[in-house]
């Protein structure tokens, strides 16, 4: 770094799932200077890390960018909320903390279907390993244990997931003890991203152990505008810091992983776009790269949500003030309970139709009422259950609104723009809805608040999903990567933005396809490969899996 500190080898833009593995992994060899910049504050507040306060940082003013999306058309012409995280940590540092990979086939069509050389399942299995810390799962060749991000089953949960597991037992649904293990079909328990009843956010993982590195920099409120590209070659960014206007310099490599939604707009800014987008903002075009900002997918949900007089599952009333009373203490003492929860403790996997290759439907499990379209807990008991889409054919849109770095992109998911995609949700309705019915839970039955019984045919279940849709905030694809043939992939396989030098993204934006599961691990494992690729290090040997010669 020079003296005036503006100057250094690589720059990651964007401190969340991805933008701190790259902070550590590219600060470790002492002869690198890393800075770090990332739009919000540092993760100091106790919502982040008590696991409970997910309920809080939904909709939080400070530490949530709060997005929405344009009227969409086929959602009763509905704005829907896009939370993203706006601290250390990102996404990360807000999300449900389920630890999820998804299935191993959707890695083998990221290598085959799109073309992806590098990234088939058997490459990418070495990166969730190396990352991984897992509690449970230590002498087991597809888990790793010793790894920043640590992964752990919920400590004590609610007794209703044994309702649950009666119900899918009975209607003969498979237990699946590990979804992370390739497969993915079946019901049991979430593993998450908690570690002694704390979250274990990819700032808490991978940049806690590191921030007194002298060769690393984090700047925190620092907002990109854009990056300077001088003769093809992304020479410096230029930020907004304390109200204040600055270029940092990079020798090296910028690295952009400011998430699904902001990435492709951060690389319009800098004139890395479709032309006809960029010239309706008068931006000079640097690089005409027609896939920025396209192909945006997300996971679509719809709940099914029961309220009862017992008390068994989590929430607020008076008369569970002694429970609530025990759950503080079991916290304290045991770091256990509804307090160390992220409340969506069980899930499954299905497929929404026979001949499908792999399941397309997650049926989550919470012991809670949930708040219309987030993940509040309201006042009252029951249970709620949130359907969602895994494979949508829906695709979409970011754009930028103007040229202000602090104006949100224009987000247009485009959701249930496919028939087939409200085809399966309604079907995952209703065998969601056959477990919840079946008679393990007689004992503790209610009213089904939504949809409410009188919704029962296809037509009111379309319905519903239409007016009550939300997402479970996994944007994907809005950078995505491909080889040198496919002219709407914005990075190659190497993640470097195409036609510029010194310039790559790294996020959640660069999936080529839609992963069938939650997208932080997917994102950590993507920055970890990446890491070995910036640094030129020969990539992880392939798994050896069982059955390959
Ligand atoms: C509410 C919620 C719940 C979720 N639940 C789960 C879950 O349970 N399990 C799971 O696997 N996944 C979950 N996800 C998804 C997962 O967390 C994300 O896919 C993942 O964190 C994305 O990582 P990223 O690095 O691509 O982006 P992010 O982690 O979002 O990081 C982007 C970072 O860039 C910063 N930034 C933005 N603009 C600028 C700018 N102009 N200049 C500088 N910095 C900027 C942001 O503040 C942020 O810190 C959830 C996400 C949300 C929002």
């Amino acid at each position: 770094m020079n003296s005036d500190g503006s100057n250094f080898d690589f720059i990651v833009v964007g401190g969340g799932s991805a933008g701190c593995v790259l902070a550590n992994r590219l600060s470790q060899d002492p002869s690198n200077s890393v800075c770090l910049l990332e739009a919000g504050a540092s993760d100091w507040t106790p919502l982040i890390h008590i696991p409970l306060g997910v309920m809080f940082l939904i909709d939080h003013k400070k530490w949530n960018w709060n997005y929405k999306t344009e009227d969409q058309e086929n959602a009763s012409k509905r704005q829907i909320n896009i939370p993203r995280g706006r601290a250390l940590g990102g996404s990360s540092s807000i999300n449900g903390m389920v630890y999820a990979r998804g299935n191993w086939r959707d890695y083998e069509d990221w290598a085959n279907k799109a073309g992806c050389k590098g990234w088939s399942y058997r490459e990418v299995l070495p990166y969730f390993k190396r990352s991984e810390n897992n509690e449970k799962f230590t002498d087991d060749p597809l888990h790793g244990t010793g790894g920043p991000l640590n992964v752990s089953n919920i400590k004590r949960p609610n007794k209703m997931l044994q309702l649950l597991f009666e119900s899918t037992d009975a209607l003969q649904i498979p237990r699946r003890i590990d979804f992370n293990d390739g497969e993915q079909e079946g019901f049991g328990e979430r593993q998450t991203t908690i570690k002694n009843g704390r979250r274990w956010s990819a700032a808490k993982a991978y940049l806690d152990p590191v921030r007194k590195r002298s060769n690393l920099t984090i700047l925190t409120n620092a907002v990109a505008d854009k990056v300077v590209v001088e003769n093809g070659r992304a020479t410096s960014i230029v930020i907004i810091h304390k109200g204040q206007t600055k270029t940092i310099k990079a020798n090296r490599e910028i690295c952009i992983s400011t998430g699904a939604i902001v990435s492709p707009a951060l690389l319009m800014r800098s004139g890395i776009g479709d032309p006809k987008v960029l010239a309706q903002h008068g931006i000079e075009v640097k690089q005409p790269l027609a896939g920025v900002g396209k192909n945006l997918q997300d996971h679509i949900a719809a709940s099914i949500v029961t309220q009862t007089d017992s008390i068994m599952g989590y929430g607020i009333s008076f008369k569970a003030i002694p429970k609530l009373a025990v759950y503080g203490l079991d916290y304290i003492f045991n770091r256990a309970g509804m307090v160390a929860s992220n409340i969506n403790e069980a899930t499954g996997y299905i497929k929404s139709k026979p001949g499908l290759d792999r399941p397309d439907i997650q049926i989550g499990f919470a012991p809670a009422v949930r708040a219309r379209g987030g993940r509040k807990l309201v006042r009252g008991h029951g249970y709620s259950s949130n359907v969602s889409l895994m494979h949508p054919k829906s695709k979409g849109t970011i754009t930028i609104r103007d040229a202000d770095p602090m104006s949100s992109p224009v987000i247009n998911p485009n959701f249930l723009s496919e028939g087939e995609d409200l085809e399966a949700m309604v079907k995952g309705i209703k065998v969601a809805r056959q477990i919840l019915g079946s008679p393990a839970f007689d004992k503790i039955r209610g009213k089904e608040l939504r949809p409410g019984i009188s919704a029962q045919s296809d037509e009111e279940l379309t319905q519903y999903v239409r007016d009550n849709c939300a997402t479970v905030y996994h944007p994907v694809r809005t950078c995505a990567m491909g080889p040198a043939k496919n002219k709407m992939s914005v990075v190659d396989p190497e993640l470097k933005v195409k036609g510029i030098e010194g310039l790559r993204v790294v996020d959640a934006s660069i999936m080529p396809l839609q992963i069938g599961g939650n997208t932080n691990a997917p994102t950590i494992m993507i920055a970890e490969k990446a890491s070995d690729m910036i640094l030129g290090k020969a990539p992880l040997p392939p798994q050896v899996l069982p059955g390959d010669k």
